[in-house]
């Protein structure tokens, strides 16, 4: 089998690329901080119920918030410590979540030794298949795994076989189309081996027979090193055209295999579960390790921030922190984001806790930020255009705007996969992906 794409998809845009701020800029350990702070809800789906109390001592791995469900995962403290009072903090998404403080012991792990627990030693390719998949499955859900690229879906629900729709290729994400952040570049740089022991657990998890990497051009040295790390395995490479939204699964899918996932479906209806590069290497930490996932790579970038980094961060680790770490934020400072410019959400508040989904913090300047004053619709039409599902955007929005939620659903506001290329094209400034956001928060609300 081969990956048999027409390795692009319609609409979609060419956003000016800023990663050379921080592509070069080897992962580094973050000190332990002082205090993490670790929200009870990271993925989508059910909430956590709090294992500890405040004085509890706690070490790094240990379980301190149950899985609320099938669909939820469980959260792990990511330093040594002692736990505090537990909190609320508001997400990026403006969800409030309770949180559990952790103040920081003697004995946490840092720098080369955090990294060798966590990196180090030989990743495996041969005989991953003596692995049984529901041992793969259970060992992915007690590690708390959640997709790292952005959704943070818990992935033992994406890796369970399914009868009804069997599932022949597993398609690992390392697009990282966002175009500030490098994170996902990095970790296909400088750590190819657990993203490859990781690929093939899934793969046997799932019974896909087929394993593709899918990259874009944009990032020649990851390729290189991915198609030397595979050799050997039943792993291809698939190099994709650098244009936004690529790492949206299913233009990835439409790209690397021409398979169209229809409105409303899911990846699973055409035979296809995609994970995304950092979620790969959790998975082989946790099968072969039995490790949970404590730390992940986050991209500190943009021109309002004084050196652009890759740090390798605990869970629940401020953003504040991460901020100072990579030298403050510059007097041109504007806007900070969680996430990057196309997706990312604007935060109010420095204190917000990395998450398993924190793939990485924007600052724009105050002209990266400026917003055009909102015009009327010229009706251009550029908006449907670049729109990579196919909507009509201006028309859903128009709904949103008037809380006319059954026409947004006669629109199909629920294939939007919000990925802001309407928004970015509008040449009225129009905030069309904020309307489609706003739109898809209230309706869950509506139907209660
Ligand atoms: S309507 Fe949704 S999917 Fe289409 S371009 Fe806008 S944000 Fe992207
Ligand atoms: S791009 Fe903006 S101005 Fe043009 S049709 Fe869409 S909403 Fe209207």
């Amino acid at each position: 089998m081969t990956a048999t794409g027409r390795m692009d998809f319609r609409g979609g845009v060419h956003p000016p690329e800023r990663k050379s701020l921080s592509a070069d800029a080897a992962i580094e350990v973050l000190p332990t901080p002082p205090e993490v702070r670790i929200p009870l809800v990271q993925h989508i789906g059910a909430p956590c119920e709090s294992l500890v109390k405040p004085k509890t001592p706690v070490a790094m791995g240990e379980m301190i918030g149950k899985a609320g469900g099938f669909v939820s995962a469980p959260v792990h403290a990511s330093i040594d410590g002692t736990c505090g009072m537990a909190d609320v903090t508001t997400l990026p998404n403006a969800r409030h979540v309770a949180v559990i403080p952790i103040t920081a012991g003697p004995q946490t792990l840092s720098g080369q030794g955090l990294w060798d627990a966590i990196f180090g030693g030989e990743w495996p390719t041969r005989h991953l298949e003596d692995h049984a998949p529901q041992q793969i499955v259970e060992a992915i859900q007690a590690a708390g795994i959640v997709g790292q690229g952005g959704a943070a879906f818990p992935t033992h629900v994406k890796l369970v076989r399914n009868e009804t729709k069997p599932i022949d290729t597993l398609l690992v994400n390392g697009c990282e189309c966002e175009p500030y952040l490098t994170a996902d570049h990095r970790m296909m740089i400088q750590l190819p081996g657990p993203i490859i022991s990781g690929a093939l657990l899934a793969a046997q998890a799932a019974d896909a027979k087929q394993i593709i990497i899918a990259i874009e051009d944009n990032k020649p040295v990851a390729i290189d090193n991915l198609r030397r790390a595979v050799r050997g395995t039943k792993i291809q490479v698939v190099v994709l055209p650098t244009h936004y939204p690529m790492g949206g699964e299913k233009m990835t899918i439409r790209a690397a295999l021409g398979r169209v996932v229809p409105t409303g479906g899911l990846p699973l209806d055409v035979g296809v579960v995609v994970i995304n590069v950092g979620t790969a290497a959790a998975i082989a930490r946790a099968v072969l390790r039995g490790k949970p996932l404590t730390h992940r790579v986050v991209t500190v970038t943009g021109s309002g921030v004084a050196r652009p980094r890759n740090l390798l961060a605990p869970i629940g680790v401020s953003y504040k922190t991460l901020i100072e770490h990579c030298g403050g934020l510059t007097d041109q400072a504007a806007r900070v984001l969680s996430g990057g410019p196309m997706m990312g959400l604007a935060i109010g508040n420095l204190d917000t806790p990395v998450t398993k989904g924190t793939s990485g913090i924007t600052v724009l300047t105050s002209q990266e930020a400026r917003k055009a004053e909102e015009l009327q619709c010229i009706r251009c039409g550029r908006c449907v255009d670049v729109c990579p599902v196919g909507l009509v955007p201006t028309k859903i929005a128009l709904a949103c705007r008037f809380k006319d939620w059954d026409l947004a659903r006669r629109y199909h506001l629920d294939a939007c996969i919000e990925c802001g290329c309407c928004a970015y094209i509008c040449p009225s400034g129009i905030p069309l992906v904020q309307l489609m956001r706003m739109g898809k928060a209230e309706i869950p609300r509506k139907k209660k």
